[in-house]
């Protein structure tokens, strides 16, 4: 049986995206390896949202190259956005043998024997409709890589809902390699979630560039959390990303009403001016986000909210990044995600100017991150001596301990007896770090 090992980088949707390639290999006769030197197939899933990844990306197809030349007959191929954006020069340029767009997965199989048949060089990248609707991801043996949520726990699963994006922001290439926004069925979307929840999965979410322009007929977004959520009562569902433009109180009404939907929101909102915004084709303004953001705090307490920030883009001031500071300190995001803009050729963005100096840019990056950073430890802070319902799971990779996760999505280290799908509600006792960290006592008296 030939083996395959696969690497991923980016976001969720591709630790998403290499479960269904696994499918894929697994159902046409393949074997996965955790072991690249074991692999007949070195696979790497790509991301091009920043040129920093893409260069990670390149530096270890180097050491791909050299695999195969330490075995007759291994086959290099690239995935994913980089394989869209680069194409042919990934084969001229880096010696991939093979390089597989989005949505030209289910040819991997033939493309894989061909060229194990002598043919070398294929190019997979047609844009089409795909949603990869027939096919149940499966799950890596030690998903390894750059991916921030490379290590997905057996108890929690991704479901991606639909693909692509239509929004066009300025900066991003998203919209060029993953092509356009499309829906997978209601039906299908619910039929995966309860096939993982049969399967032992407790936590499941939701994914899509913006889950909130999801449609299927006349049922939107709101409809289709509440579809899975009521069919999976003891299953915890949460989504990303949401969009802040489309944010309704729709949305936060359907979460109020279902117990097992998180109050966990992701809202990206990139820059705290109005200017930039405008520049960044976000179709808001820094008033409405904050109107969006009083709003989710009204009908949703104790939500936590999380969110994208990006800084050093071409014409931002000085006054511009102070009003991104002043919207980070003003609504006080539990978590976010912080990036210094990275040009990406053939987004509108590639034009604009002036840019901004590279020594600004991560001056600029620095302070947010240290501002953010005082806030997240203020706000796990706020999480000492109060109770939590956590599921775990699995061992804190760090220190002896087990990482549990609240509705709200905050992990918590726990230590005591417990095991990977465990629910317990215990008490925060200190915080390491910014880590909270919970004591369970006794075994039999913790799990709810
Ligand atoms: N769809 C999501 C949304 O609307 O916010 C985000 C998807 S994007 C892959 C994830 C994040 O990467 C963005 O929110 C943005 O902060 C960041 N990003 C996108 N393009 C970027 C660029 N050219 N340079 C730096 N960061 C970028
Ligand atoms: Fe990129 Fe904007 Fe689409 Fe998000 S919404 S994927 S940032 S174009």
């Amino acid at each position: 049986m030939p083996k395959f090992y696969i690497q991923t980088y980016g976001c969720q949707m591709n630790v998403y995206e290499s479960g269904v390639v696994r499918r894929v290999l697994a159902d046409a006769g393949f074997a996965e390896t955790a072991d690249e030197q074991d692999a007949d197939v070195l696979l790497m899933m790509t991301c091009s949202v920043r040129s920093h990844a893409e260069q990670r990306a390149l530096g270890r197809l180097g050491t791909f190259r050299a695999l195969r030349s330490e075995r007759a007959g291994r086959v290099i191929g690239v995935l994913g956005c980089m394989a869209q954006r680069f194409a042919d020069a990934l084969v001229t340029d880096h010696r991939a043998d093979i390089v597989v767009g989005p949505d030209e997965y289910l040819r991997l199989p033939e493309l894989i024997a061909s060229v194990r048949a002598g043919t070398t060089g294929l190019v997979a990248t047609r844009q089409t409709s795909e949603c990869y609707d027939a096919i149940m991801p499966a799950r890596g043996l030690s998903p390894k890589g750059d991916c921030p949520q490379g290590s997905v726990s057996p108890v929690s699963a991704f479901v991606t809902v639909m693909r692509g994006c239509d929004n066009y922001c300025t900066y991003c290439i998203v919209p060029y390699v993953k092509g356009r926004e499309r829906s997978r069925p209601l039906a299908s979307v619910k039929a995966e979630a309860e096939r993982h929840a049969a399967s032992g999965v407790q936590d499941i979410t939701l994914l899509g560039q913006n889950v909130l322009a999801y449609r299927d007929g006349s049922r939107r977004f709101p409809d289709l959390l509440a579809a899975v959520a009521s069919a999976l009562p003891r299953v915890r569902v949460r989504f990303l990303t949401s969009h802040p433009r489309d944010l309704d109180s729709s949305l936060l009404e359907t979460m109020q009403r279902l117990p097992n939907v998180c109050p966990s929101l992701h809202l990206p909102v990139q820059s705290g001016s109005n200017s930039i915004l405008e520049r960044m084709n976000r179709g808001y303004t820094r008033e409405e986000y904050l109107a969006k953001i009083a709003l989710c705090r009204k009908v949703l307490p104790e939500v936590c909210l999380t969110t994208d920030v990006l800084v050093g883009f071409p014409s931002e001031t000085e006054a511009d990044f102070k009003a991104t500071l002043d919207l980070v300190e003003q609504v006080r995001f539990d978590f976010a995600y912080m990036f210094r803009f990275s040009f990406r050729p053939g987004t509108r963005a590639e034009e604009f100017a002036p840019k901004v100096s590279e020594a600004d840019g991560g001056r600029r990056l620095a302070r947010l991150i240290e501002v953010q950073n005082r806030i997240t430890a203020e706000r796990n802070r706020g999480m000492l001596n109060r109770e939590f319902e956590l599921l775990i799971e699995g061992p804190s990779p760090r220190d002896s301990g087990w990482l549990g996760r609240t509705v709200t999505n905050k992990v918590v280290i726990v230590k005591g007896r417990c095991a990977p799908g465990d629910l317990v509600r215990c008490r925060v006792t200190r915080i390491n770090g910014w880590t909270p960290v919970a004591e369970l006592p006794a075994r039999a008296a913790a799990v709810c």
